[in-house]
């Protein structure tokens, strides 16, 4: 654990004391985001000190050209980055005609931050003595609101405490940005328009290349002690940044503030010629709600979210400060209100990993949004795939497949390949399988079957025929192999016939099958289109099968297990507890060579097969795996912990999986992995969400009944999570007694607790 300065508290992140060296980390921390927008806890000040600004809008991006050392044939030909898009927040501030900025005061005291989860805003307040003697207690207030999810708020108020002070506030909006990660030393930004009036200031940009059209705009209202200024400002415009100044002459004790609305509006959600009258729209809106009002809707926005999604932990803040935590993040991500949309994995709170969609999605981020909101968001999250099957099949013959092969992309904002590491773009092909499993996934706790008739289908064929082509028949072994692969545990490159790789792809391709006798058999007509679009005859389904009824599985006799690859086993299996704590994280301590020849694993491989695939193993199979692999796993991935807590459950290994869970639910919280500064790990955070429900709860969804095996972990009195399943809310709670169970619905559930059928009927309690 590299940090733990973030005071526990059921419902908010909180920082005291002024510490140059956390302002990267706090800016990660206490981002804010409305599933529209999102950005950094930069300082609206500004910050001399080291520091990371971010800001960023859903959706838009740049194609930055691929640079690597060594062009290899198939590469991608750019990376999509997440922009930084133009500063809203601004408000430079002068007192007494000094610069407000914390790294060069004299002394910063009572600095607190807090970020309310609960009502969804963010506060930073403190004392500060500048350099020209001046003492001022400052306060401010900002979030991005969720019913006008253009539009962010911030309240800046001053007091001077020891003399009277003149107070000039400089609210400004600049689209001279850069991305801190740009290949080229680039600008993505192309200055289109700036202009001001009264209160109000715009730039307008425009992103290079993908040419979206951003206003940025904000508007400005001067208080003190409360009554409104009638003030004229003064204008500074270039063609990158309008600043507004107001000056106001303010006795000691009394409070000058600076209400600020600001925000975007993009030409994806607007016509381009009207965008200006768009964000002056957008701030009529705001303004005739006024900034107390909408900050009362954005209470209760969040209320309402988390009617649904919260997850409570009595006797345990930092466990619950936690959930509530990933929870708070994943919707500030995203809220499935735009299909166009995805989950990055830095969300809006960094440009690392760039792109939007990884197999993050399917593999963790789906149970989340199947059970947390409503189906449709789950289900546009297929469809969002099953609409870049077309460049799925592109990416697949850029490498050499053919036949309607598809291979979906690693990374991705459009559907189209930008990954550009050759050991990930070409090998790390089990992405594909995430995206078929998801589908299963989703028809299996939906019960919405009719998705794979509709849709779902054409995805799985074009996945099956690119495992099928992907596999060769080894003499040798006589067995079909997958060579040249990459498996989810990235410390492991060009290795041959990755366990978990090799399973999904015979899953995959009996997946199809079934899937295809199925529609036959009670979608004819679904069939017939199907079939005849994609081409597929019965000749080509049994060369599939042939695949995967002959896949080969590295396996060890001795041990009773399967190798995550062929030659695991030549590896000095020198467990982690073995290793000097000095040396990690290994990525940040070792050159890549010593990596790869270590049998040390980023994150869960042959794991994450037993995970998807629990029923197709025992449980004392299961056990036996997880006590190899576990001591070899250094979950250098946020992706990994979460995956080893519900494992850890399942075996009943209660202490471990709560030992894993609050490393995957406080893994940015106390910083883990020592790289909170670049962002938080989004994705990994519906993981978390997994470690309670599948892993303390031990739900799952089996010939369409909920399943429920509840272990309370020692450290906690009770736990409750509540589900949508089929259209109706189930509200489980576990604690040391018994677990009750509430349903809000109108039809009886029945469930199996611990193997036995229990009927809930709607609004009773029935505790077992
Ligand atoms: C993990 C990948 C993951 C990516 C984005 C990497 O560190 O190894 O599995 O898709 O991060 O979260």
């Amino acid at each position: 654990m590299n940090q733990d300065y973030i005071i526990p508290n059921d419902w908010s992140i909180i920082e005291e004391g002024f510490d140059r060296e956390r302002v990267k980390s706090s800016e990660s921390l206490f981002s804010i985001g409305n599933g529209a927008m999102g950005q950094r806890a930069n300082f609206e000040e500004q910050y001399s000190g080291k520091t990371f600004q971010g800001s960023y809008i859903a959706g838009i991006y740049y194609p930055d050209k691929t640079k690597v050392g060594w062009w290899k044939n198939g590469y991608p030909e750019y990376f999509a980055k997440v922009l930084n898009a133009p500063n809203w927040i601004g408000i430079d501030v002068e007192i007494n005609g000094e610069h407000l900025d914390l790294n060069t005061a004299k002394a910063v005291r009572h600095f607190r931050r807090e970020l309310n989860m609960k009502e969804g805003w963010l506060s930073r307040s403190f004392m500060a003595q500048l350099q020209n003697g001046t003492e001022v207690e400052v306060s401010v207030l900002r979030f991005l609101s969720l019913e006008l999810d253009e539009v962010g708020a911030i309240r800046y108020q001053i007091k001077p405490l020891n003399q009277a002070a003149k107070i000039t506030f400089k609210p400004y909006v600049d689209s001279g940005v850069k991305n801190e990660d740009a290949n080229w030393e680039e600008t993505f930004w192309e200055p289109l328009d700036s202009g001001y009036e009264k209160d109000f200031g715009f730039v307008q940009a425009r992103t290079y290349k993908t040419l979206y059209n951003v206003v940025t705009f904000m508007e400005s209202a001067t208080f003190v002690n409360g009554n409104k200024q009638q003030l004229t400002p003064k204008y500074t415009q270039t063609q990158t940044k309008v600043q507004l100044e107001y000056e106001l002459e303010v006795q000691p004790s009394h409070e000058a503030t600076l209400i600020k609305f600001g925000g975007y509006v993009v030409s994806t959600n607007h016509p381009e010629g009207e965008l200006l009258s768009a964000s002056k729209g957008v701030l009529k809106k705001a303004n005739e709600k006024g900034f107390e009002s909408l900050l009362q809707d954005q209470k209760e926005a969040w209320a309402k979210i988390w009617e649904m999604a919260d997850i409570t932990i009595e006797g345990d803040t930092k466990a619950q400060q936690g959930i509530r935590f990933n929870i708070f993040q994943l919707n500030q991500t995203y809220l499935g209100k735009d299909a166009r949309l995805n989950i990055g994995p830095k969300g809006f709170t960094g440009e690392k990993y760039g792109g939007s969609t990884y197999w993050d999605t399917e593999a963790y981020c789906l149970p989340f949004y199947m059970a947390t909101k409503d189906q449709n968001v789950a289900r546009n999250l297929l469809v969002y795939r099953y609409n870049q099957l077309d460049k799925a099949i592109e990416n697949a013959q850029k490498l050499g497949f053919t036949n309607g092969a598809a291979l979906y992309p690693m990374v991705t904002m459009n559907g189209e390949e930008c990954h550009n590491e050759w050991e990930i773009t070409f090998e790390e092909i089990h992405r594909n399988g995430a995206i078929a499993y998801a589908i299963f996934n989703y028809v299996r706790y939906t019960g919405d079957y009719q998705y794979i008739p509709e849709k779902g289908l054409e995805v799985l064929i074009g996945i099956a025929r690119f495992w099928h082509q992907r596999a060769n028949f080894s003499k040798d072994k006589q067995k079909y192999v997958i060579l040249g692969v990459t498996g989810p545990n990235e410390y492991e490159n060009n290795i041959n016939n990755n366990f978990y790789t090799n399973y999904i792809a015979q899953w995959c391709i009996n997946y199809t099958t079934e899937q295809i006798q199925k529609i036959e058999a009670e979608y004819n007509s679904d069939f017939v289109r199907i079939m005849n679009k994609a081409r597929l005859s019965k000749s080509e389904m049994a060369e599939w099968k042939k695949v995967a009824d002959n896949m080969y599985f590295p396996y060890s006799e001795e041990l009773g297990v399967y190798l995550q690859q062929d030659g695991f086993l030549d590896k000095e299996l020198v467990p982690v507890s073995e290793l000097d704590p000095s040396q990690r994280p290994l990525n940040q301590k070792w050159s890549w060579d010593r990596i790869l020849r270590s049998p040390y694993i980023k994150q869960a491989d042959t794991l994450q097969g037993f995970y998807f695939f629990e029923e197709h193993f025992t449980k004392k199979q299961l056990e036996k795996h997880f006590d190899f692999y576990e001591p070899l796993t250094v979950h250098e991935s946020s992706l990994s912990p979460c995956v080893h807590s519900i494992l850890a459950a399942k075996l009943g290994r209660m202490e471990q999986a709560y030992t894993f869970y609050l490393r995957t639910s406080r893994l940015d919280l106390d910083d883990y992995n020592k790289e909170v500064e670049e962002g938080l790990h989004i994705t990994s955070m519906a993981g978390t969400w997994m470690s309670i429900v599948e892993g303390f709860g031990g739900m799952r969804v089996k010939n369409d009944k909920l399943y429920f095996a509840p272990k309370l972990p020692s450290q906690w009195n009770s736990f409750s999570f509540k589900i949508n399943f089929r259209h109706q809310i189930l509200k489980v709670n576990v604690t040391k007694e018994a677990t009750i169970f509430e349903l809000d619905g109108n039809r009886e559930l029945e469930v199996i607790v611990n193997d036995k059928a229990v009927v809930i009927t709607p609004n009773n309690l029935v505790k077992i």
